[in-house]
């Protein structure tokens, strides 16, 4: 598929105004700062069609865009999680919009987990694998950011992420990624291509 087409298409504030649960789509999640807007931008090659987030707090929408054109294909920014100031009760409503989602959503094809390198396997990271590892949904994991470790460090990892996931191997996939240095894209697509072709 060519990323380079994708087009914003619309946002929704929850499951029920999300477009028509038709076609094939993969979603995109992550911990608010893990580098989930700046993956997008870099796997559809686009400067800017994912938001990158500087308005902790503000209204937390599903952005949903479109592939070549047509609207059969997508791709779909779930909201950032965990900005530290958000209220408690606002945290919760986003959880119940990401799970009503992820449990309900026909099209969605899988899941993409971004996660800093630095600090995989967050809390909320946790989360996400629970409700795929519930609905035998896809994974696939970008730790980014690799480019702020020594490629040594950044295989160690890998390795340690792979290792932790032993017992999902089947449904979770793992790689390294850069935003910054463009490492990563092709084996990302190639994953996608999988689910929204396969
Ligand atoms: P989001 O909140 O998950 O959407 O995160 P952003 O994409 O907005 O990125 C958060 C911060 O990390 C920004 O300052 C980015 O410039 C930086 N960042 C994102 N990806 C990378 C990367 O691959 N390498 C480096 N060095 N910085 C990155």
């Amino acid at each position: 598929l060519n990323y380079q087409t994708a087009r914003f298409l619309t946002s929704a504030p929850t499951l029920a105004q999300c477009p028509l649960d038709a076609g094939a789509e993969v979603a995109f999640a992550g911990r608010s700062n893990a580098g989930k807007s700046s993956a997008i931008n870099a796997m559809t090659q686009q400067k800017a069609l994912a938001r990158t987030s500087k308005t902790p707090g503000r209204t937390q929408l599903i952005n949903f865009f479109s592939l070549a054109g047509g609207e059969s294909q997508r791709l779909v920014d779930l909201p950032g999680y965990g900005y530290a100031k958000v209220p408690e009760k606002v945290k919760l409503e986003w959880q119940r919009h990401l799970a009503d989602y992820l449990r309900n959503r026909q099209s969605l094809r899988g899941l993409v987990l971004v996660m800093d390198v630095r600090h995989p396997l967050s809390e909320f990271d946790e989360m996400m694998l629970g409700w795929a590892d519930e609905q035998d949904m896809a994974v696939h994991i970008l730790l980014t950011k690799a480019d702020k470790l020594k490629s040594g460090a950044a295989k160690n990892e890998l390795q340690k992420v792979r290792g932790r996931l032993r017992e999902w191997e089947d449904l979770v996939s793992v790689q390294l990624f850069s935003s910054l240095k463009r490492e990563g894209v092709a084996e990302a697509q190639a994953r996608l291509d999988e689910w929204l072709l396969g």
